[in-house]
């Protein structure tokens, strides 16, 4: 197998901190994500981390170049020359762009899902004070099955929120999905299925083509 070079794509609730991790695993190959590589550098004291944290600290957001300039330097480090996994990033159009002047993206994977099916599954959710969750689905009482306490819909799982929260991701990834679609190394795996279907599929996908 060629060098496995990934960008992984999916919307708030299609489960693809879950596959990553799983996908990592079974490649043996590390798991970047944009805020992982900014705590890791503020923490380590680089130049870059350095001028993230002052941009941080007046409460900006981390300006491209400089995001850019902490993936270029992990993505050179030795035990990525195997292969990776990119989760949060790109982005931008931008830096995908930056991204492929120095390093060849071998396939986006999307991990589609039905937008009703996310709002029904995010909004769906009961927790509880005690650290337990449900699933209105499956679980009907409204109070812990465990201690006994109320349960409560937090606030990020109301539907007015999560329908809010996957119109900032589709905005933000249309160009994405069509900039690698552009390029043919797109592939769509549908994110509805039961977690281990979406796992086999990836996988198909990854060794099919890659
Ligand atoms: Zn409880």
């Amino acid at each position: 197998m060629k060098k496995l070079s990934l960008v992984f794509l999916g919307a708030p609730g299609a489960g693809k901190g879950t596959q990553a991790t799983k996908i990592c695993e079974k490649y043996n190959i590390p798991h970047i994500s944009t805020g992982d590589i900014l705590r890791a550098n503020i923490k380590a004291g680089t130049p870059l981390g350095l001028q993230a944290k002052a941009i941080i600290d007046k409460g900006q957001l981390v300006p491209d170049e400089v995001v850019i300039g902490l993936m270029k330097d992990r993505l050179a480090q030795e035990d990525c020359q195997k292969g990776y996994l990119l989760d949060g990033f790109p982005r931008t159009i931008e830096q995908a762009k930056a991204l492929d002047t120095f390093e060849n993206v071998s396939m986006a994977i999307n991990i589609a899902v039905n937008e009703d099916e996310v709002v029904e599954r995010i909004a769906g959710r009961r927790m509880c004070t005690c650290g337990e969750s449900y699933h209105i689905s499956t679980y009907k009482a409204d109070t812990c099955a465990k201690c006994g306490a109320k349960l409560y819909q937090r606030d990020d799982d109301k539907p007015e929120t999560v329908k809010a929260r996957l119109e900032v991701y589709n905005k933000q990834t249309a160009p994405l999905i069509e900039y690698y679609g552009n390029k043919n190394i797109l592939y769509t795996v549908d994110g509805s299925q039961d977690i281990n279907d979406v796992y086999a599929s990836i996988v198909k996908v990854i060794n099919d083509n890659n």
